[in-house]
């Protein structure tokens, strides 16, 4: 990888880190009932068709289409009923047809359903007044899945659709990945948890709260060791210790170049320090490495900046460790309305409220973006993504918005 002093675009960064990620290697057999949000081991064979038989899409009667020949109307005998669930006798003579229910077997001898609404039913005989075409209404075996086809791959993470999908097919478990352990702290002399009493010059820890609420969305043990002070030697035991037990390290705060920032020199007695210059706003010191068992994640203490470098690096990096497939998050074009300030240099992130206004995706910055101001976060929806070349923006220029929705 490259050399720790090096300053790195998000990008270059991300690739670096994912080159060195493996996901975790051992897997489970989970419930359905506790599928959702975890990721698939291997791939998935539907192992029956859907429908498993011809089935009706709609409510009306079925019958054979070349027994409505020539122009309607058609008159029909009405032999039996096919409710959902309870199929009618499968005898159906020509000329005959069967009262039907939507999601109700389709008797093997017909190929289609007219709708009740084009149907004048009289006592045992039915007159259909429209056309009959071969297969109209008629749900086909298979029409959703076909036995043996793959229904989803390994790496997958399982939704709330996907669980009502292998449902439908029977299935009642899944091989997932195994949920690997995250350990996290905060660092600095500062911190309290809140609920304490707050001493003077200190404040409460925000970024330890706020990953282990992002983490929640992830499917992974979440390790919480607490608020370490400032001191190399109380950071090495800590590492060590969490180095034992845990698949990853995030902390916060320490990995900057004030003499208080010991969290790089820790590392680098236990394992290696492979990162630690962003060429990104916010989040320009951010440390990456490996303990002897764990990767190590340092986030920069600011909480806007740990915020945003855990949305843009943890992120991905924490879905490949699980066994999943990182994809670049959604992003859309919007027209910018008040305009922004940017230096060129860095790439920077600042966050946004996104709406429509008139059919039109618009999106305007929250206030003051001071990396400490966790307030910019309270009105916003998305990320605001300028390259690192580009300079001011006027009101009216087109944007990159990232929706939290495709971040989180
Ligand atoms: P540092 O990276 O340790 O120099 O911290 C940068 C700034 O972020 C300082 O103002 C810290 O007080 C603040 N900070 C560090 N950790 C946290 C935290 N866990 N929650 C809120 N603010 C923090
Ligand atoms: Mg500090």
């Amino acid at each position: 990888m490259t050399d720790p002093e090096t300053r790195l675009d998000l990008d270059d960064a991300l690739t670096a880190i994912l080159a060195d990620t493996r996901p975790v290697a051992t897997s489970t057999v989970v419930d359905l009932d506790s599928a959702a949000g975890r990721i698939l081991a291997a791939p998935l064979l539907a192992p029956m068709s859907l429908p498993p038989f011809a089935a009706s899409a709609m409510d009306g009667y079925a019958l054979r289409s070349a027994d409505a020949a020539g122009p309607p109307p058609y008159r029909f005998t009405v032999v039996g009923t096919s409710y959902a669930g309870r199929p009618a006798d499968d005898d159906i003579p020509h000329g005959a047809c069967v009262r039907i229910f939507t999601g109700a077997a389709v008797p093997p001898q017909l190929d289609a359903v007219v709708i009740q609404e084009d149907c004048d039913r009289d006592g045992a005989s039915v007159t259909i007044n429209c056309t009959v075409a071969a297969g109209a209404h008629v749900r086909p075996i298979g029409h959703d899945v076909t036995a043996g086809a793959r229904l989803m791959s390994a790496g997958r993470r399982l939704s709330a659709f996907d669980v009502g999908w292998l449902a439908a097919c029977g299935m009642t478990r899944a091989a997932v990945h195994t949920q690997p352990t995250v350990g996290i702290f905060s660092n600095g002399d500062e911190l309290a948890d809140p609920g304490q009493t707050l001493r003077p010059g200190q404040i409460y820890d925000a970024n330890r709260l706020a990953l282990r609420a992002l983490l929640q969305q992830l499917p992974v043990h979440v390790h919480d060791f607490g608020i370490v002070p400032d001191s190399q030697s109380d950071l090495r035991a800590l590492l060590q210790q969490a180095d034992g037990s845990c698949d990853m390290i995030i902390t916060s705060g320490g990995v900057s170049v004030g003499e208080a920032d010991w969290v790089k020199d820790a590392v680098g007695e236990i394992g290696t320090l492979r990162l630690w210059k962003l060429n990104l706003k916010p989040g320009k010191p951010l440390a990456y490495g490996r303990l002897r068992h764990a990767a190590f994640f340092g986030l920069p203490g600011n909480p806007v900046s740990a915020l945003v470098t855990t949305l843009m690096l943890v992120k991905p990096t924490l879905q490949r460790l699980c066994g999943g497939d990182p994809t670049p998050p959604l992003a859309v074009p919007a027209v910018l309305r008040g305009g922004l300030r940017h230096q060129p240099g860095r790439e920077e992130f600042q966050r946004g409220t996104l709406a429509m206004r008139e059919g039109k995706l618009e999106v305007t910055v929250t206030g003051d973006q001071s990396s400490n101001r966790l307030s910019s976060f309270a009105a916003a929806n998305c990320l605001i993504r300028i390259a690192k070349n580009c300079a001011d923006l006027d009101d009216g220029s087109t944007v990159t918005a990232l929706p939290f929705s495709g971040l989180l």
